[in-house]
This record gives C-alpha cells, sequence and structure tokens, in this order.
C-alpha cells in the first residue's frame, strides 16, 4: 500500500526492525532518532564469540543499520525528537524538533511506532563507588572495552587485572528503588563477557556475585556448564566497595557457605546494572495518550500507536526483534492493508 507513512520514534535494534518490516511492505517511514547516530545501545557490544558464536546478538544492528540507510522507502530523521503531536481523520500532524539545526519539521503518518528504548540504571547511589574509584565499572562500560580496546584493563593504570568481580543486579530487583523487574539480559551478557575476557587473557581470575541466574536461550544449560570451569559463582549480593591505599577494590559480603561476612580483594569490578524506563518514556507517553505500567515502561498499543523493543519493559535483542514484528503487525492490521 504504498500511500500510507509510518512513524518510527527510536533508531535503536527495535526501531531499525520495526523501519525494515515495514519498508519490506511497501510503507513508507520516517524514523526518527534523538542521537546523532542511529542503532541505539547494542551498536556498543562487542562480539562474545569464544571459537564460534555465542549467539549475543550484538552484531545483528550492523547488519540492520545498512540496509536501513539504503532502502529508499524510509526516511531517516536523526537529532530529532517529537514537540508536538494532533490527530485528525485518523492521520497524526507531528512537529518534530530538529537539534541541530534548530528548526522544526512536520510530518504526517497514518501509525506510529514507539521504540524509544530504555535507560541504563545510574548505579551513583548504590554502596559501590561508581564514579569515586575508576576500577569500579559497568557492564557498558566493559562492553565498550572489549569492542575497542585491545585487551581488558584498569582504567587506572592500564594494566591488566588479576582478579575482576561482576557484581550482579545493580538497580534490578531491588525492593528500595521500587525496581522489582529482573532485567532479563544482564546475567547473559555478563557471562558471555567473562568467558570472553578468560579466552583472551586466561591468567585472570573471575567472580561472579549473583542472586540467582536468569536463564536465556536454548544452549544455555551447556553454555551455564561451560561457564562454570572458568568462572567462580558466589551466590551473594555484595554490601559495600572500598578502595584500599594501592588501588585495588574490597569488596564485602555474606559468605553464605560460612555464614559470616567475608570480604576479598579485587582489581576490577563491572557492575551489572539493569535496564530502567527511558527518559522520554514517561512525556511521550503523555503525548501520545499510552497508558504507562507502575514500573514506568508503557503497555503495548493504543489506537494507532504501537510500542516495540524495550519502551515495553526489559528484552533482549532478539525480542527486541520480535516485539518489532508484532509492532509492525499490528499498525498493518490497524492500517487496513
Ligand atoms: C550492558 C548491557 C548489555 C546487554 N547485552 C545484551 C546482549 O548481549 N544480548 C542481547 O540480546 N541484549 C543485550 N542487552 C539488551 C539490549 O541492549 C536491548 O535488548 C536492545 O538494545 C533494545 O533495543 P531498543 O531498540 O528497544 O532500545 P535502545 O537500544 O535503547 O534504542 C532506543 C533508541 O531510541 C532513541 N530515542 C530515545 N528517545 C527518543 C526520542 N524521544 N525520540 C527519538 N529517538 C529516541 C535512542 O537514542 C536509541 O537510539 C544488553 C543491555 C545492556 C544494558
Ligand atoms: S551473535 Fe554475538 S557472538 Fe555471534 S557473531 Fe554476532 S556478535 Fe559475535
Ligand atoms: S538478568 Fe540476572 S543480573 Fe539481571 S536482573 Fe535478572 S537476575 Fe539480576
Amino acid at each position: 500500500m504504498p500511500d500510507k507513512n509510518v512513524l518510527v520514534l527510536g533508531g535503536g535494534v527495535a526501531g531499525l526492525s520495526a523501519a525494515l518490516e515495514l519498508a519490506s511492505l511497501d510503507i513508507g517511514v520516517d524514523l526518527v532518532e534523538k542521537a546523532d547516530d542511529l542503532g541505539g545501545h547494542a551498536r556498543e557490544f562487542s562480539c562474545k564469540a569464544v571459537g564460534k558464536c555465542v549467539k549475543c546478538g550484538a552484531c545483528v544492528v550492523e547488519e540492520k543499520l545498512r540496509n536501513v540507510i539504503l532502502h529508499p522507502k524510509i526516511r531517516v530523521l536523526r537529532n530529532s525528537q517529537v514537540e508536538k503531536v494532533t490527530k485528525s481523520d485518523g492521520r497524526f500532524s507531528v512537529t518534530l524538533q530538529r537539534r541541530h539545526e534548530n528548526a522544526s519539521l512536520d510530518c504526517e503518518a497514518d501509525a506510529v511506532i514507539l521504540a524509544t528504548g530504555f535507560k541504563a540504571f545510574d548505579p551513583e547511589s548504590k554502596p559501590y563507588g561508581y564514579r569515586l574509584f575508576e576500577n569500579v565499572i559497568t557492564n557498558l562500560e566493559l562492553e565498550q572495552m572489549l569492542k575497542y580496546e585491545i585487551q581488558v584493563s584498569r582504567p587506572t593504570d592500564f594494566k591488566e587485572p588479576e582478579r575482576i568481580a561482576f557484581v550482579q543486579c545493580v538497580g534490578s530487583r531491588d525492593a528500595k528503588l521500587n525496581h522489582l523487574w529482573c532485567s532479563k539480559i544482564c546475567c547473559g551478557s555478563a557471562l558471555r563477557m567473562a568467558r570472553r575476557i578468560k579466552a583472551i587473557q586466561p591468567e585472570t581470575d573471575i567472580t561472579f556475585f549473583y542472586i540467582d541466574v536468569q536463564t536465556f536461550g536454548k544452549d544455555f544449560q551447556t553454555f551455564y556448564e561451560d561457564v562454570q570451569k572458568d568462572v567462580r559463582m558466589i551466590r551473594a549480593i555484595p554490601g559495600d566497595i572500598f578502595k584500599t591505599e594501592d588501588d585495588r577494590l574490597r569488596v564485602i559480603f555474606f559468605d553464605t557457605t560460612s555464614n559470616e561476612s567475608a570480604e576479598e580483594l579485587f582489581d576490577l569490578v563491572v557492575l551489572s546494572v539493569g535496564l530502567t524506563p527511558g527518559e522520554d518514556t514517561k512525556p511521550l507517553a503523555e503525548l501520545f495518550q499510552l497508558e504507562m505500567a507502575e514500573s514506568g515502561f508503557i503497555n503495548p498499543s493504543k489506537d494507532g500507536v504501537f510500542v516495540a523493543g524495550t519502551a515495553q519493559g526489559p528484552m533482549s535483542i532478539a525480542e527486541s526483534v520480535a516485539s518489532a514484528g508484532h509492532a509492525v503487525w499490528g499498525a498493518v492490521a490497524y492500517l487496513g492493508v
């Protein structure tokens, strides 16, 4: 149906997938991205293959990016975000604010797919010394290190860390923050990164502090058995982290085997921060009159506006792609094409 046009908000993996599926059905797409570049969070992820592919999904985004840029039915509008929306006779009239040009642009759309993603939890409020101690980093920072640098190193002296601790569930499953959800991806992501580090820096000693391990994918059991050969698993979440005089990190935790408080020294601590609602989720839900869940994520769809990817809640890249498919089919049914 060539004369239909859909506005896709957000150019992460969910928005890219939705745009490509719509375009393959000959529906015109305006793909609106707030940032300078398309790709969202997944653009910064490293390949975690060890010998063979571990299906982390990181390369999915690169392929989609190439196809979106080349597709004649997709107009990409970077540095842009919605300022105003009205709807009459079933059509959306949307005013976009274009950041760098300091100008606005009006577009018309028959339906909207909202794929504005998530915000990674900021762990500064947790007692782990993030931003205070340079050798405490997040999982996102480790992803970037693995992607862009030759080795994993300590930010303070660029030496290979002898001992690395992963601390899971930072900002997720946390009643004090009222973040009751499991972020679903951080166990898989951390364990894959741990295995990748062991493959490139085999002398590294890796400890994984966790509550329980969220399963992922059909090959999970075999992967988990393999990973336990390389990674020491401790079922405890640290209470505090302190810095020693020689720039090491003292991690305090409650050891459930001895039933006593214990402490260990590490050179690098990786906080597995979880997914929280994106900063524009609430204003966009208000502009498009969508319902929000108590968690702050958006409920799936309403009156020509469909939601895809992690704007709905925590999910993996593969699930974001699948949810974009559902949003597209919702839009197609709504448009009657
Ligand atoms: C540390 C970490 C590691 C992970 N590792 C894995 C992994 O190994 N495998 C896996 O499957 N998943 C992983 N995930 C999950 C993965 O990041 C998500 O599944 C995926 O990025 C979701 O894509 P998305 O398009 O929904 O959101 P995003 O990637 O957040 O993209 C949203 C896009 O919307 C844009 N945007 C925001 N607001 C607006 C607005 N108002 N207007 C226009 N555009 C806007 C943003 O700039 C962004 O480009 C990981 C997540 C984290 C935090
Ligand atoms: S899915 Fe992940 S591990 Fe497999 S090739 Fe792609 S980036 Fe590498
Ligand atoms: S995926 Fe793992 S680390 Fe992330 S919130 Fe769930 S249990 Fe915690």
